[in-house]
């Protein structure tokens, strides 16, 4: 379980801010990322707030299995098909900033490894 379950990407489900959102269904929803490390970078969020990765229990195991192929469909409609990363930032040292799991697509560039 997660300290943190409200952070800015509730509010984008529940449409309280823009964002500009090119993919929803019932448990997933992705977004274009506001400061794009990329051509293409879009972030693919359940709309549960699981807070990160290392929180994701095995009653969560069908909705880690819908969020991959969630960025599999979204990058495909981005017109990706030369390839594409998808990162998910976990905890502290996995850099990540905001507390509700998300995926991030990054496309349109060659990318380098390993990451920073
Ligand atoms: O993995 P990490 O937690 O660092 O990623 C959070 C991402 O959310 C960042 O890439 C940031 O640009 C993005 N973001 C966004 N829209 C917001 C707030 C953050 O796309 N309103």
């Amino acid at each position: 379980m997660s300290e943190i379950t409200e952070t800015i990407f509730s509010r984008i489900i529940r449409r309280e801010i823009p964002a500009d959102i090119v993919y929803e269904d019932d448990l997933a929803l992705a977004f274009k990322d506001v400061n794009p490390q990329a051509p293409v970078h879009i972030l693919v969020i359940p709309k549960e707030p699981i807070a990160k990765l290392a929180d994701a229990e095995s009653k969560d195991h069908a909705l880690m299995g819908h969020l991959l192929l969630t960025a599999k469909r979204v990058a495909q409609q981005a017109g990706l098909e030369n390839g594409y990363r998808v990162v998910i930032n976990t905890g502290l040292d996995g850099g990540q900033t905001v507390y509700h799991l998300h995926l991030h697509i990054l496309g349109g560039r060659h990318m380098k490894w390993p990451p920073g």
